[in-house]
């Protein structure tokens, strides 16, 4: 016998679900409708009302969709460490504080040949390992922290690095930030890096108005499902290092500027613009000396060579 409450209740899902897809769909296209209108010039002088502030569910919809274009824009985003294990990545996002990923990745072969193990490391001669990662700058304080994590590993697990968020933050000059980015990268486990980058592009991109990294990861954590949140990591640190930068973003040669509420924040001229973009974006060598296959620029040079 037919069950007609059933089909009623079917009936009604359909109905809820195309009324949804209409919702983004419509969405979708005001964005799009936004972004292509070029502005009317004011008809009088007359105060003009206020734009009408941006809904969360349209907000929403925006995020995922630049999401979605910066990984179009970036099919190859990637960590921008060179390591082949999770204590190399460790120690490397440990270096990597207060530079650039290309400084620690020019100095980080001579230090993982002469100590390739938690045991070698935490047995160096303190100032010998000052002088190695002297070039990533705060050199004292990161060999302290690089001898300490090292002795931790060595006697709290077993020479290994732990693959849990609990036990990373645990070692000394580890803090949630870069035990994400081992989780994420060594480990496969879901996490948000907020950074400098991150911070300043979800700020501008208006997915939060925090300023605080854990009140910024929660916010964005909320808007994209977890198996996003490392590779939307790297596409948006990518995005900040080759085009939206700190002091002059490149917003007229921005690939996601038509969904960007910043857009004319840096220089809106697109040939100007384009001579600020970096690395791959602007022909030139990335920060790894050994980049992951896929990657379309040239990489790095060693430490001391010309570029
Ligand atoms: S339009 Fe400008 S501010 Fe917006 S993401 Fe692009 S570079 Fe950054």
């Amino acid at each position: 016998m037919p069950k007609p409450a059933k089909v009623k209740v079917k009936v009604k899902a359909k109905a809820k679900a195309k009324a949804e897809e209409a919702v983004t769909v419509e969405e979708d296209a005001t964005v799009e409708a936004n972004a292509a209108k070029p502005a009317k010039p004011a008809k009088s002088a007359k105060p003009t009302k206020p734009a009408k502030p941006e809904s969360r569910l349209a907000m929403v919809r925006r995020a995922r969709r630049m999401n979605r274009e910066l990984d179009e824009v970036y099919p190859y985003a990637h960590p921008e460490l060179d390591f082949e294990n999770p204590f190399e990545l460790l120690v490397a996002t440990v270096l990597s504080a207060q530079t650039t990923d290309l400084r620690v990745n020019q100095t980080t072969p001579a230090l993982f040949a002469k100590y390739p193990t938690p045991e070698d490391m935490a047995a160096a001669d303190p100032e010998e390992l000052e002088q190695m990662i002297r070039p990533t700058g705060f050199f004292r304080a990161k060999a302290r922290s690089l001898i300490g994590l090292s002795a931790a590993l060595r006697d709290n697990f077993g020479g290994e690095v732990p693959g849990r968020l609990q036990d990373l933050v645990t070692l000394p000059g580890v803090g949630r930030k870069t035990a994400n980015v081992v989780l994420g990268n060594a480990f496969g486990v879901a996490g948000l890096t907020v950074d400098t980058h991150f911070g300043r592009l979800v700020r501008r991109w208006k997915w939060t108005e925090n300023e605080d990294p854990e009140k910024i990861e929660a916010d964005i954590a909320a808007i994209f499902p977890k198996t996003e949140w490392t590779m939307l990591s790297h596409r948006i640190i990518f995005h900040g290092r080759r085009v939206c930068h700190s002091r002059k973003p490149a917003c007229g040669a921005c690939p996601i500027a038509h969904l960007c509420p910043s857009y004319g924040e840096g220089e809106t001229d697109p040939e100007k613009a384009k001579k600020l973009l970096k690395y791959e974006m602007g022909g030139y060598p990335g920060q790894r000396l050994k980049p992951p296959p896929g990657y379309p620029g040239e990489p790095a040079p060693p430490l001391g060579a010309a570029g």
